[in-house]
């Protein structure tokens, strides 16, 4: 008999987003006439620029002819591709990148799961708290997680607690850790990092020789001037730092599927034997072995996102999403709540009133404003007594939303 990956069977099912179509589609059922307006979504809801999806149709057209027609593209990505990433993503930031270092992929899901292949089963991993689940999870499949615990919390994995009390700023792990995820602007507590306090990252990594895995899906919507969009923005983070980006959110690609990932050459981290190992080598391996490349298409349309229509369709939705952030904030401001995230993000992480958990919260204002939420604790431990809502709804019901609230 075939015998299954163990792991597998110790993460509870996550029942988080089920759970909450559950308890909407039971109040729907009581109260059929409800208007209910959802704020808990983590997807966009405004369309894909035309600039894309013109080079898309463009793209398509050529496979109708063998002159034309793409096959198996390079798995790292087409290098029109990587080129335009590297001029247009990170030459303005005073960052120099080789076309080799940036893989582009079918998004920042997938290869923040796979980079666990290339890292040995005994690291240490660290975890913001509030967390993206991904990186969690993928951990724990791998063997990294250990026993999930009654407080939420596994085992062998450490948590970094991100509360109003320390400024949403992670603290440095007091033990030994060998690699720590930051994703920054965040997902879910939409709070960030100035360029000093990711420094303190940077520095503590290449003491400590801690590999960090930096996510920065939500690096287009940084309005505020002392916030990197890159973390080789800082010195020496080509030693110390792997990072994820993606289209997703920045130009409407959750659909569509695509995203890349920058690994330095110099970055390195030890073999078994003490040899230090360049990761560029190892994650280059990986991905000819297990990825065939993200459709030639997708990656045109990509490209077409820095053109320069590309690029003013990108920020006009960016814009808008931002504008709808802005009213949630000053709306539940004004409605007395204590509001965070929302500047550099399309994230709001609301504290919620009275001492009310998350979950009651989250039935509170589903029954009484109609307005779906995200609750914090489903998030990580640290998450609860918060909600997240989103800025990726209409500007029209951002606004209905925000008059409930008042009242
Ligand atoms: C949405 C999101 C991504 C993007 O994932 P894709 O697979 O590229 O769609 C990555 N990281 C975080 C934290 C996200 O919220």
């Amino acid at each position: 008999m075939a015998k299954i990956n163990d792991n597998f069977i110790k993460i509870p099912a996550t029942y988080l987003f089920s759970e909450i179509a559950k308890r909407v589609e039971n109040y729907k059922a009581a109260n059929p006439q409800a208007d209910i307006i959802r704020m808990g979504i983590g997807d966009v809801t405004r369309p894909l620029p035309k600039a894309a999806v013109e080079a898309l149709k463009a793209a398509a057209d050529k496979q109708l002819t063998s002159a034309t027609f793409r096959g198996y593209g390079p798995e790292q990505g087409y290098d029109f591709l990587r080129e335009t990433i590297v001029k247009n993503d990170y030459e303005p930031l005073g960052i120099k990148l080789d076309t080799d270092e940036v893989f582009v992929s079918d998004g920042a899901k997938s290869d923040t799961g796979n980079i666990g292949d290339i890292l040995s089963r005994d690291n240490i991993i660290a975890v913001t708290d509030p967390v993206y689940p991904v990186y969690v999870d993928t951990n724990v499949m791998a063997g990294r997680g250990g026993n999930l615990a009654a407080d939420g919390k596994w085992s062998n994995i450490q948590y970094l607690p991100c509360l109003p009390e320390n400024g949403f700023e992670p603290q440095l792990p007091k033990g030994k850790i060998d690699v720590v995820y930051l994703c920054y602007p965040n997902n879910p507590t939409g709070t960030t990092l100035t360029t000093a306090q990711l420094k303190k990252w940077v520095d503590y990594a290449l003491e400590n020789d801690v590999l960090i895995l930096f996510d920065a899906a939500y690096k287009a919507f940084i309005t505020e001037s002392d916030v990197p969009h890159s973390i080789y923005e800082i010195d020496g983070a080509k030693e110390c730092a792997i990072e994820f980006c993606s289209f997703s959110k920045t130009a409407g690609f959750t659909g569509t599927r695509c995203g890349y990932t920058v690994v330095p050459k110099e970055l390195k981290a030890t073999a078994e034997n003490g040899e230090k190992i360049a990761l560029n080598r190892l994650w280059n391996r990986r991905q000819t072995t297990k990825f065939n490349g993200t459709a030639y298409v997708i990656q045109r349309a990509a490209e077409a996102v820095y053109s320069p229509e590309g690029k003013r369709q990108v920020q006009e939705s960016i814009d808008y999403y931002m504008n709808n952030a802005r009213i949630i904030k000053n709306g539940l401001e004004t409605a007395g709540y204590k509001v965070f995230g929302a500047v550099n993000a399309p994230y709001i992480w609301l504290k919620t009133p009275a001492g009310m958990k998350s979950w009651e919260f989250f039935d509170y204002l589903l029954t009484e404003k109609n307005i779906v939420g995200t609750p914090g604790v489903g998030f990580g431990p640290s998450g609860e007594g918060f909600l997240r809502l989103t800025a990726f709804g209409s500007t029209e019901n951002t606004l209905r939303a925000v008059e409930r609230l008042k009242k």
